[in-house]
């Protein structure tokens, strides 16, 4: 809940406020890091690694000091600095913890190993697979990028 609130504040902050961040330790230490593993993707695992903290989340730590290039394009997608919901008012009930709430549904990956070797039963890492294995990922990302040089 602590996370949610920090988040809702820094989303009502100016962009220039929220970009002082100057390190993942302040993601991490905000209690605002969602561990997804980005900056290790981007740093490279010589620099940045995921390890499991004491209390069992998994979070990065730096081995080596990201230069401000890297350290600049982690923070243009990590989501503890750039969720972002939509403008306006929710047409749908607002969960004091989780927020708005368009729809709920339960799944989880019908291949075991991913199931229980993934978090939340592994629904995403295997939707995940499934787009890098039939190449469609690719074409999402050429589609997002083509959308984004027509703006
Ligand atoms: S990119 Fe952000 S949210 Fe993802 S693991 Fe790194 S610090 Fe955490």
């Amino acid at each position: 809940m602590a996370a949610s609130l920090v988040r809702q504040v820094l989303n009502t902050l100016p962009r220039s406020l929220v970009m002082k961040i100057s390190g993942l330790e302040e993601i991490v230490e905000g209690g605002l890091c969602a561990g997804c593993g980005i900056g290790e993707s981007i740093a490279g695992r010589d620099v940045v690694e995921m390890d499991t903290t004491m209390d069992g989340r998994i979070r990065p730590y730096n081995k080596k000091s990201l230069d401000q290039k890297t350290f600049n394009q982690i923070m243009q997608v990590c989501p503890g600095v750039t969720i972002t919901g939509p403008a306006g008012k929710h047409t749908c009930p607002i969960h004091p913890i989780w927020g708005p709430v368009a729809s709920l549904h339960k799944g989880w990956a019908s291949d075991e190993k991913i199931r229980f070797h993934a978090a939340a039963g592994g629904a995403l890492t295997a939707l995940g697979m499934y787009l890098i294995r039939t190449g469609k990922w690719i074409q999402c990302s050429i589609s997002r990028l083509q959308m984004q040089t027509r703006h």
